[in-house]
């Protein structure tokens, strides 16, 4: 319990016994870079060393000296935070500079519209609409034409010209000897409720995208996913690094409309693509999948089969963008260049919160604009931080690049001296820069009771963490979709004596493992 307020617990009542029962039941009252403080019982400050790094909102660490200086500068100055539907030119600001990054990371890719936004998931959504509003125009588009030749099929077919009797008329479901008119009516019919079908969206196996209404749907993690299905366009989940697997996917979900063609004296009944598929959504790492690269061959792959159907492509940086990984797109790396980029956690530098959607302006619909808006985008606040931000991160030739690769090398390189030293309990370890992932192999048949139930729940990652944050006072949670790997997104400021610190709770922590040392690791 809380000595700071009584009564019963109404914020989300039920996560704090779950925090109470994994011994991660802290309240941290103060932080600054890679620490964070709370006070024991006796009224002690402890401080923990933090690797979770607001799940990835803290590149530059929490409460960054010249981001909290801009903040108050800007209160100070009393900055008009909210003034919806005005002109905001820190906000084309912002947008320049990023698609100044996305140049020199990605080369002349041509300018990239930006759309704000308050989250990830929001930032996913943007996204996802503007996506759908280009599919639907689309399909209208290609409604409009066919109307048009239904009505050239017409003026041949009173002029003596006929429909041949071919398989298309028994996918159209007429009879071949059906007359000419029943046909086009059928076509039309056929087209109304096939041009009606719900879109579906293709991501990779273990995707993250948000958990609101329409992100959590690509969202793969069934827990978080099933009990909402039916309020959102469906997503296939398509395992991306077996090489035909997405080619299949496209195929399995292709849709046709009909399509009447007047060839001499004859009336063709034709099919031709419908976009069915709104679009292909991928995070360069996945990191609550349990922090997985995809590779260059993959991606390459990927961008392959989707220019073949036309098919856009979401590119979500919101975890791994903003230089962790050591360059400010991780997409940039391996050459996955999207229609889309979605931006967020880092973003507002620890502080604000930041996010946006780039949409490649050849793909771009003006009037999106309209139809999309919130009362907290776009603010001064939140963008002039984002600003200050993405500054930090390109100061001095991208210094921040460059220690988010070094500082990640190093962490790395430790964490595979201990999956080394380790081999029966580290399952895996990888990642890039500081988006890092450690991966422990099957626990449910530890000899140290309390291990093997957590893991039985699925909540060995979590008794993990209640270990390293009781015994080591290091944070580190694990990913959301795969409990059974830890994730190490610090800042880039994290130092050599800290790396040491977690390198030493970590040879504790999996020598108990090893040994099925309950005594050494349940709770007291
Ligand atoms: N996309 C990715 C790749 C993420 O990692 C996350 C958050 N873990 C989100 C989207 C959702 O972001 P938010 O929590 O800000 O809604």
């Amino acid at each position: 319990t809380n000595p700071e307020h009584s009564g019963s617990d109404l914020a989300e009542p039920y996560l704090g016994g779950l925090l109470a029962s994994l011994g991660l039941n802290v309240h941290y009252h103060r932080a600054r870079k890679d620490t964070l403080y709370y006070r024991d019982e006796t009224g002690r400050e402890v401080a923990v060393l933090d690797l979770v790094g607001g799940y990835g909102s803290t590149v530059l660490g929490h409460n960054h000296p010249a981001l909290v200086a801009h903040a108050r500068q800007l209160l100070d100055q009393g900055v008009p935070v909210h003034a919806q539907f005005s002109r905001h030119p820190y906000a084309n600001d912002l947008a320049q500079r990023v698609n100044a990054i996305l140049r020199r990371e990605f080369g002349d890719v041509g300018e990239y519209s930006a759309i704000f936004a308050n989250s990830g998931a929001e930032a996913v959504e943007i996204a996802v609409k503007h996506a759908e509003l280009d599919r639907v125009a689309k399909v209208a588009d290609l409604m409009a034409e066919i109307d048009g030749n239904i009505e050239k099929a017409r003026a041949a077919l009173a002029g003596g010209a006929r429909v041949p009797a071919d398989e298309t008329l028994d996918r159209l479901t007429v009879a071949r000897a059906a007359p000419p008119d029943a046909v086009l009516d059928a076509v039309t019919r056929a087209n109304a409720e096939r041009a009606a079908a719900a879109p579906v969206f293709l991501a990779p196996e273990g995707s993250f995208h948000g958990k609101l209404v329409g992100s959590v749907q690509l969202t793969h993690n069934a827990g978080f996913r099933t009990p909402f299905q039916s309020l959102a366009a469906r997503c296939r989940f398509v395992p991306v690094r077996e090489p035909d697997a997405l080619a299949e996917a496209i195929d399995a979900e292709r849709g046709t409309l009909f399509d009447v063609a007047v060839d001499g004296d004859a009336v063709r009944v034709v099919e031709r693509d419908l976009p069915v598929i709104c679009a292909f959504i991928l995070e360069p790492v996945q990191g609550e999948a349990g922090i997985r690269p995809f590779d260059r061959e993959t991606v390459e792959r990927v961008q392959r089969v989707c220019a073949a159907v036309d098919l856009p492509i979401i590119v979500d940086e919101v975890q791994s963008g903003m230089g962790r990984t050591g360059t400010f797109f991780a997409s940039s790396q391996v050459g996955l260049l999207g229609d889309y980029y979605t931006l967020a956690k880092s973003l507002g530098g620890g502080i604000a919160k930041a996010a946006m959607t780039l949409v490649r302006k050849s793909r771009y619909r003006d009037e999106f604009e309209l139809v999309h808006s919130s009362t907290f985008a776009k603010d001064a606040f939140s963008t002039l931080i984002a600003a200050r931000t993405v500054d930090l991160l390109e100061a001095d030739g991208g210094a921040v690049y460059a220690l988010a690769a070094e500082r990640g090398a190093r962490l790395l390189a430790m964490l595979n001296g201990l999956r080394d030293e380790f081999p029966t309990v580290v399952a895996d370890v990888r990642g890039v820069g500081l988006m890092i992932g450690m991966e422990f192999r099957d626990q449910s048949g530890s000899a140290a009771g309390f291990i093997a139930e957590q893991a039985r729940d699925g909540l060995l990652g979590y008794a993990l963490s209640g270990y390293l944050l009781r015994a080591h006072a290091l944070r580190v949670l694990p990913t959301a979709s795969a409990t059974d790997t830890l994730r190490l997104e610090p800042s880039v400021f994290i130092t050599d004596g800290e790396i040491d610190r977690v390198e030493a709770g970590l040879r504790a922590l999996l020598t108990a493992l090893r040994d099925g040392d309950e005594a050494a690791i349940a709770p007291g």
